[in-house]
């Protein structure tokens, strides 16, 4: 099986790749792995990749592509696997079909989970922090005993933005802008399946499955 899996940060689709890695017995070909193991080795792609890393940029397309294509030739992708969180971008999904044609094999499905952006950023919306204890809470999932304060010290809880939140919001930026037309692109091809992502996993997981065998 030749999988690639798409879908918003927050999806879900690192745990649906894991799965369907197992479930095919196909490596999962992650673009967050495959960048750390690349920076571990101190070549000429792991020293670039650093450098525009520690710049603050995305990493450019080309280097990407050498990236992958490294891991993708490598024995183990012979049989297939399931590509998670590359390509981000048109240009990307072209250099990608160029170097499966050259290793004779070619997507046979693209699942798409299809999480509205703005459904993650309400959830983010939702979490609530006690300033005084650290304690956190989330008015959907986890709400306070009593609206507003703390369980364990009866503070006044805050919405909680950090960082990381904000990095979630750049990110989903960056997906809506560069990597969501790669849904229409696939769609043409006739290789998408697409998933509500905003389910239980286990129900996620067996629609994909039906998808795949359809
Ligand atoms: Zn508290």
């Amino acid at each position: 099986m030749f999988l690639l899996i798409m879908g918003p940060p927050g999806s879900g689709k690192g745990t649906q790749a894991k799965i369907l890695a197992r479930e095919f017995q196909i490596p999962h070909i992650s673009s967050g792995d495959i960048f750390r193991q690349a920076m571990e080795i101190n070549d000429e792609l792991g020293d670039e990749l650093q450098l525009a890393i520690n710049k603050g940029q995305l990493v450019p397309d080309d280097l990407t592509n050498r990236i992958v294509a490294r891991r993708l030739r490598k024995d183990d992708c012979k049989k297939g696997f399931i590509l998670d969180g590359y390509p981000r971008t048109i240009g990307q999904g072209d250099a990608l079909e160029i170097l499966l044609d050259s290793l004779g094999c070619k997507l046979e499905k693209v699942i798409n989970l299809d999480v509205d952006s703005n459904v993650i950023i309400g959830r983010l919306s939702k979490r609530l922090l006690c300033k005084n204890c650290g304690a956190s809470f989330n008015l959907i999932t986890n709400p306070p005993k009593n609206k507003g304060v703390c369980d364990y010290c009866n503070c006044t809880l805050s919405v909680r933005e950090d960082d990381n939140d904000k990095t979630v919001v750049n990110r989903l930026k960056i997906y809506e802008e560069k990597t969501k037309p790669l849904i229409k692109y696939y769609d043409d091809k006739k290789l998408l399946c697409n998933i509500k992502g905003d389910v239980e996993v286990t129900e996620a997981t067996k629609a994909i499955l039906a998808c795949l065998k359809g």
